[in-house]
């Protein structure tokens, strides 16, 4: 009678903590995970070498995945449907990657930030909870405050004339630029597909004499 009753407590306990921690796969719902994502969706995260897969003005820009599959699904559960959760998987992921890039040194990371009234609308900006999630991983410190993005623009993916579409529309916050100018910094992306943006954000750095600069985006658009 005591057993009965502690294992019908037990399984109470479990359906408690299944409600809590859902686990189920992010992608496809399946309950066959304790993870974020199953097996079965982590067949098609295909991971791109450790070198770098452009360089500009001498900075080393590195994807650590094909957009496509279940890392295409991933980034747009976050960026357009709520799924705060897939910045989880994508952290750790891009962790997985950075990782075997062996660089050990100590970053500040900083991201591709969202215009403001974008943030707003949607509550959250995306590349802030993927920083925090690799912040958790590596330690390093996020500073959010250094770049601000101006300037509302178009999709990428949409705009005819990439560069003129994203020309003039990030600033660097200049009472941070003594503070951080001289330290490793990780700029970090979720695609990339010209490679516009990271370009016009690389060149504000570079104008304001950063030049310890790695950027690692999670995704590279297969062309
Ligand atoms: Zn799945």
């Amino acid at each position: 009678m005591f057993l009965k009753l502690k294992s019908c407590f037990a399984n109470i306990f479990e359906i408690f903590l299944n409600l809590i921690y859902n686990k189920k796969c992010l992608i496809c719902s399946c309950s066959k995970t304790d993870d974020l994502l199953c097996k079965n969706c982590l067949k098609d995260v295909h991971f791109l070498s450790c070198f770098p897969h452009r360089i500009y003005r001498d900075i080393s820009i590195y994807s650590a995945l094909l957009y496509e599959g279940s890392v295409k699904k991933l980034i747009q559960m976050l960026k357009f449907f709520h799924r705060k959760s897939s910045s989880k998987v994508l952290a750790s992921l891009l962790y997985s990657y950075f990782k075997k890039l062996n660089l050990n040194e100590d970053y500040i990371i900083i991201y591709l930030p969202s215009y403001f009234l974008k943030t707003a609308q949607k509550g959250y900006e995306h590349m802030f909870l993927i920083a925090r999630e690799f912040s958790k991983y590596t330690g390093f410190k996020i500073e959010k405050n250094l770049i601000k993005k101006i300037k509302y623009t178009i999709p990428q993916y949409k705009a005819k004339n990439r560069i003129q579409n994203i020309k003039n529309s990030f600033k660097i916050n200049q009472k941070y630029i003594d503070k951080y100018k001289n330290k490793n910094i990780i700029l970090l992306d979720d695609i990339t597909t010209s490679g516009a943006t990271i370009n016009e954000i690389l060149d504000c750095l570079i104008n304001e004499g950063f030049k310890k600069i790695i950027c690692l985006t999670i995704s590279k658009v297969q062309k």
